[in-house]
């Protein structure tokens, strides 16, 4: 791997490229240094940042969302083959440095915001920017390509699946624990809320697993590149995505209970024990199975069912999204020490 470039320390298109020392010498030269709370791990990696770029496989009608600028070299990379690329980065040091190395680019949108509006929203003028690009040309469709701050991964990804029209494709580094949780197959240990919100829409591929000393600064965790496929016709099993949503994260808040009393605290308090039984049973649930053993198949027939029997709840359930969220039965430990301050 390698090849072009590599002796004059450019990008096949004419940008520097992203090494340790390009790194410091740009973060010396502007008096700052990273901040890990802010998830600023920086590939360095050449190699890797094109594998995430060809795992995207960007093309022509692609308007590209990228959270998290940085210094802005994958956005150079991601501008020379997609239509338009939309890049978010929350820290301004950063942002002016990319403005630096990007440049004026027309097929270039860099906005200095967070992302997230809230943890259950991607922020509005992000969407409204996309939108105006996606208008240029039907034919043109959304992809997430990113190095994703580990702070903010959960919610991006996820609230990019609440979208009425959701990316077709999203192609991130994260944390491999995460990507493992997004993975996951019904029995195991990281089969959560998450992984079947995402796989009852999406087909899901670990493409590669990342060593920490691929970033600058060093993250004490792995990670890997995962590829998120979008599949309308799983999508449309679920009628009330946001109800859905709520849904599963309420039924595996408890992972240690019985499946009838994960049904009973997921519809709250009026739901009575036989309704619930006699749901079940209709399903062909056993009512001693636990959430985490159930297929997404399963889970999306129960959500159907409850829907359906306990109307007067739903609302009140599909409003509770704020309350739960995928990390709840994970490890939250693990976001705050994620990297050395290793200079
Ligand atoms: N894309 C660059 C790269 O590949 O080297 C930088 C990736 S770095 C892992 C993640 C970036 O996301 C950091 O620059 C950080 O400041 C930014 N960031 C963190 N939280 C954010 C948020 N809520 N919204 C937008 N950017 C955020």
């Amino acid at each position: 791997m390698g090849g072009e470039g590599r002796s004059s320390g450019m990008t096949p298109g004419g940008s520097p490229r992203q090494t340790l020392t390009f790194l410091r010498e740009r973060f010396a030269a502007a008096g700052i240094r990273p901040k890990t709370d802010l998830g600023q791990n920086f590939l360095i990696d050449y190699n890797l940042l094109r594998v995430l770029v060809e795992t995207a496989e960007v093309s022509l009608q692609d308007v590209v969302l990228e959270v998290g600028t940085g210094t802005g070299s994958l956005t150079n990379m991601l501008a020379e083959r997609a239509a338009y690329v939309v890049s978010v980065e929350i820290d301004p040091r950063l942002h002016a440095l990319a403005r630096q190395l990007v440049g004026e680019k027309p097929n270039v949108c860099l906005l200095c915001q967070d992302a997230l509006k809230n943890k259950n929203a991607i922020h509005p003028g992000i969407i409204e920017r996309i939108r105006q690009a996606l208008d240029v040309d039907p034919q043109r469709r959304l992809k997430l390509v990113a190095n994703l701050p580990y702070c903010v991964a959960t919610p991006v990804i996820s609230n990019l699946l609440s979208l009425r029209e959701p990316p077709v494709s999203m192609t991130a580094t994260i944390q491999r624990e995460l990507a493992e949780r997004i993975i996951a197959q019904p029995g195991s240990k990281d089969y959560g809320a998450l992984s079947v919100w995402v796989q009852s829409q999406c087909r899901v591929h670990l493409e590669r697993t990342i060593p920490p000393q691929a970033f600058w600064p060093r993250p004490k965790v792995f990670s890997a590149i995962i590829h998120i496929e979008s599949d309308a016709q799983r999508r449309s099993r679920i009628e009330d995505l946001a109800f859905f949503h709520a849904w599963i994260r309420r039924l595996f808040l408890h992972r240690r209970k019985f499946l009838r009393s994960q049904v009973l605290s997921a519809l709250g308090r009026d739901a009575s024990k036989p309704d619930v039984d006699a749901m079940l049973q209709e399903l062909g649930l056993d009512s001693q199975l636990r959430a985490e053993q159930l297929s997404i198949s399963q889970i999306i027939e129960l959500a159907e069912a409850a829907r359906k029997r306990f109307p007067t709840l739903v609302d009140s359930i599909r409003g509770s999204s704020s309350e739960a969220d995928e990390d709840a039965a994970s490890s939250e430990g693990v976001k705050e020490d994620q990297a050395d301050s290793e200079d």
